[in-house]
């Protein structure tokens, strides 16, 4: 490995994609990075992966990789279903083993770019979770996000609306490819009534760009859309309460692929209480849609050893964007 230090790295001058490199390091491993073989380096970087034509999503054996890993070029296995038993099923939700996401890969974007280089293959099918009736039913009345942020500009159906400054129902692009779920506002998010936007918001941005998919692209939603009182997890009834407005959000934007920041956000959706560690690596089903779980940005900024396997989780959801599912 390359030695570390924290100072500034030495003005040679090094090739575009070794400094993306190096910056992608910084975000998510924290020190710089100094490099003395830099040519060695670039002629590496651009070597092709041995990367196969991928035909189908799903490789239930393949066990998750570093990004220093490189990428297994054998033939994928046929996929089996191995989905976690849940503890405790969301009413109405029926959580099983999720079909198997796959297709032709569609690739866009940078066919060089820093994120594909050996990232980790996609993984097994995990929970196909359908929405429960009763907040369908509720939400089927709200024919645009627009109109679910004024309901839930008025909405006092949790005790969390005492202590709102402003809702965050949620923002981005209505027809978003990927939509990012987190768990509920903070102080930032509160005064400013839009959703990331303090440090975890801006790590979030940073892994957004680092994958190609910068924010103005992505839909950004919470699991409630107040603020609990200093920060605390949502509780099982204000997650019920707020339930119908992220589902009705995401049957609007219907996007590609869902990624769960968090436990908060994957309990809510998977319908279980799990260790977030048994619900990453997995591509379950929320409504048909590919929903991938992992680290909150907050807990990366607390836990910097996270950063790592998170950058392989959102490798896996920038890939499935790339599926013809
Ligand atoms: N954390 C969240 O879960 N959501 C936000 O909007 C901000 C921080
Ligand atoms: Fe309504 Fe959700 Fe706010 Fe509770 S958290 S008051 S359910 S919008």
């Amino acid at each position: 490995m390359w030695p570390r230090r924290s100072s500034t790295p030495s003005k040679c001058i090094v090739a575009d994609p070794i400094r993306r490199w190096l910056e992608l390091q910084r975000d998510l491993g924290g020190d710089e990075v100094i490099v003395d073989n830099a040519p060695d380096l670039i002629a590496a970087m651009h070597a092709k992966s041995p990367k196969p034509a991928r035909t189908a999503a799903a490789a239930p054996t393949a066990t998750p990789t570093t990004a220093e890993t490189p990428l297994k070029s054998t033939p994928k296995a046929t996929p089996k279903a191995a989905p976690p038993s849940p503890t405790r099923a969301m009413p109405a939700a029926e959580p099983k083993s999720a079909p198997v996401f796959g297709g032709v890969a569609r690739p866009f974007g940078d066919p060089d770019a820093v994120w594909r280089k050996a990232a980790p293959e996609i993984p097994g099918p995990g929970m196909a979770v359908v929405p429960p009736p009763a907040s369908v039913a509720k939400g089927a009345v709200w024919t645009s996000l627009e109109q679910v942020a004024s309901v839930v500009a008025e909405c006092r159906a949790c005790p969390l609306c005492e202590g709102r400054t402003h809702t965050v129902p949620g923002e981005g692009n209505p027809a978003a490819r990927l939509m990012c779920v987190g768990e509920g506002p903070g102080e930032n998010e509160d005064l400013s009534g839009r959703p990331f936007v303090g440090k975890a918001g801006e790590l979030l941005d940073k892994i957004l760009e680092n994958i190609e998919v910068p924010r103005e692209q992505v839909y950004i939603a919470n699991v409630v859309k107040c603020r609990p009182p200093r920060n605390r997890a949502p509780l099982p009834d204000e997650r019920e309460a707020c339930s119908a407005y992220l589902h009705r959000q995401i049957a609007l934007v219907r996007p590609k692929v869902l990624l769960a920041l968090g436990s908060t956000a994957a309990e809510a959706l998977l319908g279980v209480k799990k260790p977030l560690g048994d619900l990453r690596l997995r591509v379950h089903a929320w409504d048909g849609i590919p929903l991938i779980v992992t680290y909150h940005p907050a807990a990366l900024l607390r836990n910097p050893n996270w950063k790592r396997p998170a950058w392989d989780d959102v490798r896996i959801a920038r890939q499935l964007l790339e599926l013809d599912t």
